[in-house]
């Protein structure tokens, strides 16, 4: 600790001191402390619920953007203020490492958090990693589920940040931008990561087609779009044969070319096309792009990987990361299902793809629980990784639910039952809720154990929605008393989700 950090920590702790005295108990989280413009920012809790606090030493009112109860002690004075929006923006209008920036091609961790209080303990489970976080990743289908805004869940982020002292950078996800308007709505929210999801363009169809079918569309191509023509297309991919850098050789046949432009063609144009727009509309905002090609119906090939990243990098789509869909199955919340031998085959040759334009990061989507995949990727060593997770954080606030309020977890997972076959929709599982024990059959520790047993995490992993929307009447209390009973339980809360998430990092390491 230097000199000036000496003194910010003595005069903090002599304002901290004062302010509690005026308050009443109140605790202080000492990596919060913070000095701008001769004014010192901290954060505090009491009662459960965390404050900023923006203290002057010397008399001199604090900005008015802060508003709060002010409290004078000695020659200084402190407002405490709540944790809104407004503060939030002030917040990053004041210190740099607060705002979302560029990652880039290095290792990262998405920690998706869809009650917005996990932050802290993902930034302490990432700290020393070496990857770097991504926070604040939220798709459009999270934030209409869960009835939150892009700029709530940035400004959880930035007050995570600021709570943890957290210096060393963050990005910001849009996660699945369908549209401009996804696009207009992230970028207004500082999102700088932005993560174009065409799934809408793929033709799946396409590799059922008889050839007469296939040719026809070929031909009907947006081939200006593509600023390319048929023949030539053909010609470029036509019997070449490339040598990756494993010493792999990517061949492929009349066929697949045809076949693997009508089923991605539109999906290069879309997103040439939100990349230009995002370069137009908004020269200034750092953003760099993934590409989301993991919600197909059947695992993307090779070649197929190979020839969306090859065009867009012919059309100048420069992209960060790209997740492909893997082999074998990555249901929600929990482990890989499949033949690792041959995702570790193909990761390593995806891998080469990515070196071979680049080297972006290859991107694992519903990346929760998914450890054997992270045992083979860590064992490979090579390339970048990022891993997106969000229902496992969600799971891991269940779990401190079911061991501080088990009546209250029984309560949940109930209606989450009952939910299920609706709720289950969109999403990719196998559990069954027959799979599932009553609830009322249960005791404490029986219900703790469902927070480890596949079909239950599937079951209330996808219902996160209906529980914490209120839409419906008997769900109305959910997220109150959900943030309720976890503000109270912070401290089990943090250890739940920072033991789980070093579950989730150590195989990289
Ligand atoms: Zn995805």
């Amino acid at each position: 600790m230097n000199k000036s950090e000496a003194e910010l920590k003595q005069n903090s702790l002599f304002i901290v001191n004062s302010v509690l005295d005026h308050i009443g108990r109140a605790s202080l989280y000492e990596q919060s402390v913070h000095r701008h413009d001769g004014f010192i920012y901290l954060m505090i809790r009491k009662d459960a619920k965390k404050y900023l606090v923006v203290a002057s030493e010397n008399g001199i009112t604090v900005p008015a953007v802060f508003k709060g109860e002010v409290v004078s002690f000695g020659d200084g004075n402190a407002t405490i203020c709540e944790l809104s929006h407004e503060h939030a923006q002030a917040i990053r209008e004041r210190f740099d490492f607060t705002r979302a920036k560029l990652i880039g091609k290095v290792n990262s961790y998405g920690f998706g958090d869809r009650l917005g209080n996990a932050g802290p303990a993902h930034l302490r489970a990432v700290r020393g990693t070496g990857f770097m976080p991504v926070l604040a990743q939220q798709s459009i289908r999270e934030l209409e589920r869960t009835k939150r805004t892009a700029k709530e869940v940035m400004d959880a982020a930035i007050w995570s940040v600021f709570q943890e002292g957290f210096h060393d950078g963050f990005g910001a996800d849009g996660d699945h931008l369908k549209t401009k308007k996804d696009i207009d709505l992230m970028v207004k929210a500082g999102y700088t990561m932005l993560t174009i999801d065409p799934s809408d363009y793929v033709v799946n169809d396409a590799i059922s087609m008889s050839d007469e079918e296939v040719q026809d569309y070929y031909k009907k191509l947006p081939w200006g779009l593509l600023q390319d023509q048929p023949e030539a297309l053909l010609n470029r991919f036509k019997n070449t044969s490339v040598t990756l850098s494993d010493g792999f050789e990517l061949q492929t046949t009349h066929r697949e070319i045809m076949t693997g432009m009508v089923k991605y063609g539109q999906v290069i144009t879309h997103t040439k096309s939100l990349a230009d727009y995002i370069e137009s509309a908004y020269p200034e905002h750092p953003a760099e792009l993934e590409l989301s090609v993991d919600e197909t119906s059947r695992p993307t090939t090779l070649f197929e990987h190979y020839l969306i990243v090859s065009e867009l990098h012919r059309l100048g789509v420069e992209l960060v990361s790209v997740a492909p869909r893997f082999c074998g199955d990555f249901e929600k919340g929990i482990d890989f299902k499949g033949d690792l031998d041959q995702f570790r085959s193909e990761y390593k040759q995806h891998l080469a793809i990515a070196e071979k334009f680049g080297g972006y990061k290859l991107s694992i989507h519903s990346g929760s629980d998914k450890f054997s995949v992270y045992e083979v990727i860590g064992a490979l060593g090579g390339g970048v990784v990022h891993v997106k997770t969000a229902g496992t954080s969600y799971l891991e606030a269940l779990r401190t639910i079911a061991e501080a309020d088990p009546e209250f977890f029984r309560e949940i997972l109930k209606f989450s039952l009952g939910r299920f076959e609706t709720d289950k929709k969109t999403y990719h599982i196998s559990a069954g809720v027959d799979k599932v024990p009553d609830p009322d059959s249960l005791d404490e520790e029986g219900l703790l154990g469902l927070l480890d047993d596949d079909d239950a995490r599937q079951v209330l992993h996808v219902t996160f929605g209906s529980v914490l929307s209120g839409d419906l009447p008997e769900a109305k209390h959910f997220k109150t008393r959900l943030m309720q009973v976890l503000e109270e339980n912070e401290e089990l809360h943090e250890k739940n989700l920072y033991e789980h998430f070093k579950k989730h990092l150590n195989p990289f390491l």
